[in-house]
């Protein structure tokens, strides 16, 4: 009790965060005190959410969790995209939805179900926290009109065939508004363009349904039957759900070039706000340098790693083991090794739990530890380098079982890694013995009675795994 109160007590609200908007770390300074209001854009819930996607939600919880640490209320809104995504970035192509159920032979409507709840299902394996908010876009079409109307009105759209279009020219600096490079926009102008669109950054609001032919998920409106753009959904729900500005608003790097910008420019045409304060964005995981994407098919999923035979929480740990903004490359060896790091993490918790004998806990060390890990958090969410500090404190003999035991529970606070249900695993002390002669036979390379010791231990309901640094003994299931 005294140490967790001693805890609270050094604890400082002060976080630094990149926003993309300045390219620069700033000091989080949230509209309200005591609140903060988050918002991150959701799947697209027409496939399985990959490993990358789910990096993108980890390194939000570890945001989330950083800022609730810190004692911040958090109000969190991740919206679901169960319509308005086209299949091409430059308004073309088909609704990644419907083109899903196709696919799956089931309906639109089906498919986003079913595919939003595999999501929540991937989040909770994961130790992702629940948004405060799911925010359905197919929820918020009369929000959707009301903002396009009001866009209208003040002069910001276009009518053409397919569809009502934002006029990008008429926002000043339009291409810069992330703090990035000036957009390429003689690459989208090479992709074939919507006839009719003025310039290619331009972007539906509206598109219309085809004419002769029934859509699914389509809704009456001002300019005809249709369907709302993709970049408009999180304009709406967010403005709805959280005002305008809100203090941060997160997504993928991928976000930064086009959608983004684009609910940007709705948020400056409307309200003259950047829609959000701080825009966080998370660097994308690749597999030998290539970007894993949903719609290219080819994709690794939890489900494939589940498959695999890995616990969900070794990816949980893979992806700490890197900053948010750096890119991960992905293999199977370096899933394999966040895996046994987490296994050994485990069972050094499993030790010094059922060491943790002493009464006193808080020595001027520990403190030191707790100062240094939530300097690291505070900086821009560097989960990395407090990852290797949790490791040496758990190897720091100037620390008693006890403190490393709290200090560690404090620190999966923003970890996640469940450390706190690891349960004391007692080993008899006759186990114990069988294994280490059996580790003397093996040192003399006497391998026949290394192996009867080894079927004695696996007679008496235990197993040896070894490991590179030496045995673990394991009670059989
Ligand atoms: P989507 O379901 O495609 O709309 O993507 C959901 C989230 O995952 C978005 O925030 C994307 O920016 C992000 N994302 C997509 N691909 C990757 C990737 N390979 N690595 C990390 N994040 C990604
Ligand atoms: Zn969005």
């Amino acid at each position: 009790m005294i140490l967790i109160w001693q805890y609270c007590r050094i604890t400082d609200r002060m976080i630094k965060l990149h926003n993309t908007l300045t390219k620069k770390k700033e000091v989080l300074k949230p509209l309200d005190k005591k609140k903060v209001r988050l918002y991150a854009c959701g799947p697209t819930v027409y496939w399985y959410a990959h490993i990358g996607n789910l990096r993108t939600y980890l390194f939000q919880d570890i945001l989330r969790r950083v800022l609730e640490y810190k004692k911040y209320q958090v109000k969190h809104v991740i919206n679901i995209t169960d319509v308005g995504q086209l299949t091409s970035d430059n308004d073309t192509g088909e609704d990644k939805i419907e083109k899903g159920a196709k696919r799956d032979k089931k309906t639109a409507w089906q498919v986003a179900r079913y595919y939003t709840e595999a999501f929540k299902k991937d989040m909770d394996r994961l130790n992702i926290k629940e948004p405060s908010i799911w925010a359905k876009a197919t929820d918020y079409i009369p929000q959707q009109i009301e903002l396009i109307k009001e866009l209208e009105k003040k002069n910001y759209t276009y009518l053409i065939s397919d569809g009502l279009y934002f006029d990008t020219s008429k926002i000043k600096d339009y291409g810069n508004l992330l703090g990035a490079k000036k957009r390429d926009v003689k690459a989208g102008a090479r992709i074939a363009m919507v006839k009719g669109k003025k310039n290619p950054t331009d972007f539906a609001l509206w598109k219309l349904s085809p004419k002769n032919s029934k859509k699914e998920m389509e809704w009456p409106s001002p300019w005809g039957k249709g369907f709302p753009g993709w970049h408009t959904e999180c304009v709406a729900m967010a403005s709805d759900l959280l005002g305008v500005p809100f203090d941060i608003h997160c997504g993928g790097s991928d976000h930064i070039q086009i959608h983004h910008p684009n609910e940007i420019a709705q948020s400056k045409a409307l309200y003259n706000s950047n829609l959000a304060n701080y825009w966080l964005h998370g660097e994308f995981l690749v597999v030998d340098k290539n970007k894993m994407s949903k719609s290219k098919g080819e994709t690794i999923t939890l489900k494939s790693l589940i498959d695999e035979k890995f616990d969900p929480l070794a990816y949980r740990y893979l992806v700490l083991t890197t900053h948010y903004r750096s890119f991960l490359n992905f293999s199977w060896q370096s899933l394999k090794s966040a895996e046994n790091s987490l296994d050994s993490l485990r069972d050094k918790i499993s030790e010094i739990k059922e060491k943790k004998t002493e009464i006193k806990g808080d020595s001027k060390k520990g403190k030191e530890y707790l100062k240094r890990f939530q300097d690291f958090i505070s900086d821009d969410l560097n989960t990395a380098k407090a990852l290797a500090l949790l490791w040496k404190l758990l190897k720091d003999k100037d620390l008693s079982n006890r403190e490393k035991y709290n200090l560690s529970l404090e620190f999966d606070k923003i970890f996640g890694l469940d450390l706190k249900s690891i349960k004391i695993i007692k080993i008899p002390e006759k186990i114990k013995k069988l294994a280490q002669q059996r580790e003397i036979y093996r040192e003399k390379k006497d391998w026949q009675k290394a192996d009867i010791k080894r079927k004695e231990i696996e007679s008496l309901g235990y197993y040896l795994e070894d490991t590179v640094n030496g045995f673990k003994i394991i009670k059989k299931s």
